[in-house]
């Protein structure tokens, strides 16, 4: 079953190419403000649009709003609409990330329809995704979650075992490790979660990378609609907006 979300009238109405277009300026001037803040040029950030529970709509008046990197949670959502709008690793002109948590039985899909998968969060899923990247005769960027609130979230990897884990990921030949993601704590004042973006700040920058030929730290994903100006502030490379692109959403 094709897993494309209906364009009802109400949703493509939300997100028709002016409306896009007018908040994508938006979030682009509050962009440049934080990086302005922080002493960094806004061409060192990528803005991944979170297109997840929108139809294809979403991704043509992102486009034409300029967008190019679009982000699914879903791995089956994610392989239709590239089916649709293929990424660049087959050949398309978008970039799509799957930016949610993956059962090993999907890895498929996503080393099959994805340029990025942004959440690695086990051995066992690198190794598979690994396998399935061979197949496809590639090698697939990655980014390894990191858990940076403590328990009240379900995925990423333990801030302490973060490193080691890059370590045992110098194993898969089909996979380029090329950062780290997460997502902050829910809070109403973005001011919070300074601190957990200073700590994934620490361990962006404290891997040691010198002898393993997987992984290089270029990218920092961290950011979303609530928080990004600060993530900005504190060293964000790429910010994944959904809301404050396309509007609310009934469901995650
Ligand atoms: C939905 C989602 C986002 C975007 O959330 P907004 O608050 O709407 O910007 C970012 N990252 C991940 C992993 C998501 O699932």
């Amino acid at each position: 079953m094709n897993k494309i979300p209906d364009a009802t009238p109400e949703i493509v109405e939300q997100i028709r190419p002016e409306v896009v277009a007018q908040r994508v300026e938006s979030v682009r001037a509050r962009i440049a403000q934080a990086c302005e803040r922080a002493g960094r040029s806004p061409d060192d950030l990528t803005l991944v649009a979170i297109s997840k529970t929108f139809p294809m709509q979403a991704i043509a008046s992102g486009t034409a709003a300029g967008l190019a990197h679009f982000g699914e949670n879903r791995a089956r959502q994610l392989r239709d609409k590239a089916k649709a709008r293929p990424g660049a690793f087959e050949g398309g002109d978008v970039t799509w990330h799957m930016v949610g948590h993956l059962q090993r039985n999907k890895a498929k899909y996503v080393a099959r329809h994805a340029d990025w998968f942004d959440a690695l969060d086990s051995p066992r899923l690198a190794n598979e995704l690994n396998k399935r990247a061979a197949k496809n005769d590639r090698v697939m960027p990655c980014l390894v979650q990191v858990n940076i609130t403590g328990q009240d979230q379900k995925y990423g990897l333990a801030p302490e075992a973060v490193h080691d884990y890059l370590d045992h990921c110098a194993q898969y030949d089909h996979l380029a490790i090329k950062g780290l993601m997460a997502l902050a704590s829910f809070v109403d004042d973005p001011e919070e979660v300074r601190g957990e973006f200073r700590e994934m700040r620490t361990l962006f920058e404290t891997y040691d990378a010198t002898n393993n030929p997987q992984v290089t730290m270029e990218e920092l994903s961290i950011g979303m609609s609530n928080d990004f100006e600060v993530a900005i502030e504190e060293g964000s490379t790429m910010v994944r907006l959904g809301t404050s692109i396309f509007g609310p959403r009934d469901y995650d």
